[in-house]
């Protein structure tokens, strides 16, 4: 397969790699720049969960409320930084904006389109890619220690995944503990919700992917990006980029801006101002634990996740709003091993391996794909926040299909890069 067209797609994680195959698929020549091995940012260490029903942004009406106690308690899933108020507050204000009823309800039908195909994507990429055993159907299990936690028809959460045909089934007592028999005694409660599916070893998975697209046809370099120029003296249809990197200039006629955390830096100088954030997660991974889960459990209260990988089982979860590069505070990392041991009383959770990865966050938790307003031939595929490994795949498609000029199947204006202008 050979083309005259050359694409660059910045950023080797979940989101860059799978756009880059579909780019590949399409024809074109295709180099995928990073500072970093593939699969070296966030997409490293995620929790695996392949979230085909994932409908909730982070941001429902009244979510403003928990503001003060994330600024004093050390252990809450939510937390801020004081040195990073500045970006943040105005990050806090945009999402409050965006936590309408009507907003959110507008936001699940946007995040049901991108992540509802999830677990076929992934199951015939890791196929082609010669790893099907990575990405196995697995339901959800989500757990609180308060039987009443848990309001089916209520709670808010529960009403927009249900409405959107999630599969849900209230489990108690004995039957709960024969669907989880390492959970503790303390939780008497739990939903189980499906269809959903995990991989069991993310970072293994975008490296197949990588290697994939490698056997393709096309290039992975390992550089640094520090800018992209459109040269406008070039006809706007053909040609006219080029990537400035660490090892000299790249030529392109499309680029696709898909760096994660760090997307925004590369496109301010082309105009566009994404309020994209940092929502740093952290991961606890015990390679020991004596225990295989048959769900991917979710702890409600304290929002994390524990999947059984081949690595390990791997707790990860909170969200501390700042910047990509600040230190790593492992006591988070602390506070997720000590609830993970609250959780599975009777595994053996000592052994563990410890992580901080940035989640790409927009303050409507909907990703940025689409041109970058003014400038045709650049595209940005970021800002998946809690959902990157998900939503990649449908992602990878939508954009190469952007580039080459083929009409989206779904109307892509609720994901458009300008959203936030204005
Ligand atoms: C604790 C935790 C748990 C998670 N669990 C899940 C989950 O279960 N399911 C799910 O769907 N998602 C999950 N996520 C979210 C998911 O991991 C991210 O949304 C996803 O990895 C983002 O992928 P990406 O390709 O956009 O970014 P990244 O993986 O961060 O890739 C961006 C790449 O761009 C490169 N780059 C940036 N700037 C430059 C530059 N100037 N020059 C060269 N290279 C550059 C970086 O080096 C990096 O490799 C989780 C995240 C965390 C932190």
């Amino acid at each position: 397969m050979t083309s005259s067209r050359h694409a660059v797609v910045v950023g080797a994680g979940i989101v860059g790699i799978c756009t880059a195959i579909e780019l590949r698929r399409h024809g074109l020549a295709v180099t995928v720049l990073d500072r970093l091995e593939p699969g070296q940012g966030c997409s490293f260490g995620n929790a695996g969960i392949l979230a085909a029903h994932a409908v909730v942004p982070i941001g429902l009406p009244g979510a403003g409320g928990q503001l003060p106690r994330m600024l004093i308690d050390a252990e809450s899933p939510l937390a801020l930084r004081w040195g990073s108020l500045p970006r943040t507050l105005p990050w806090l204000m945009r999402m409050r904006r965006e936590s309408t009823p009507a907003r959110v309800q507008e936001i699940a039908d946007a995040m049901r389109a991108l992540y509802r195909s999830t677990l076929e994507l992934h199951r015939a990429l890791a196929q082609e890619a010669g790893v099907p055993e990575l990405v196995l159907p697995t339901p959800g299990l989500y757990v609180h220690r308060s039987p009443q936690g848990i309001d089916l028809e209520q709670g808010l959460a529960w009403r927009l995944r249900r409405e959107r045909g999630a599969h849900i089934e209230v489990l108690e007592g004995a039957a709960l503990r024969q669907a989880e028999p390492a959970l503790s005694p303390e939780y008497t409660r739990g939903v189980r919700m499906g269809p959903m599916g995990c991989t069991v070893n993310p970072l293994r998975l975008v490296q197949a992917y990588a290697a994939l697209l490698v056997r393709m046809g096309g290039q992975v370099r390992r550089v640094e990006v520090s800018r992209v120029q459109v040269n406008h003296s070039r006809p706007r249809e053909g040609g006219g980029i080029t990537v400035h990197t660490s090892a000299g200039p790249v030529p392109a006629d499309a680029a696709v801006v898909a760096a994660g955390a760090w997307s925004a830096e590369l496109l301010k100088p082309l105009g566009l101002s994404l309020p994209l954030i940092a929502e740093r997660g952290y991961h606890v991974t015990f390679a020991d634990p004596g225990l295989r889960l048959n769900h991917v459990v979710t702890e409600i209260e304290a929002h994390f996740a524990c999947t059984s990988m081949e690595v390990g089982l791997r707790v990860a979860g909170t969200e501390e709003l700042g910047s990509p590069d600040d230190a790593p505070r492992w006591r988070r990392a602390e506070v997720l091993q000590r609830q993970a041991r609250r959780l599975f009383p009777a595994a053996r959770l000592e052994q563990a391996s410890r992580w901080m990865g940035p989640r790409p966050g927009l303050p409507d938790s909907l990703p940025a794909i689409g041109a970058v307003p003014g400038h045709p031939s650049v595209y940005v595929a970021a800002g998946h926040g809690h959902l990157g490994l998900t939503g990649a795949p449908h992602t990878g498609q939508l954009v190469a299909g952007l580039v080459v000029g083929k009409p989206p199947a779904l109307s892509l204006d609720v994901y458009a890069p300008g959203r936030f202008s204005g």
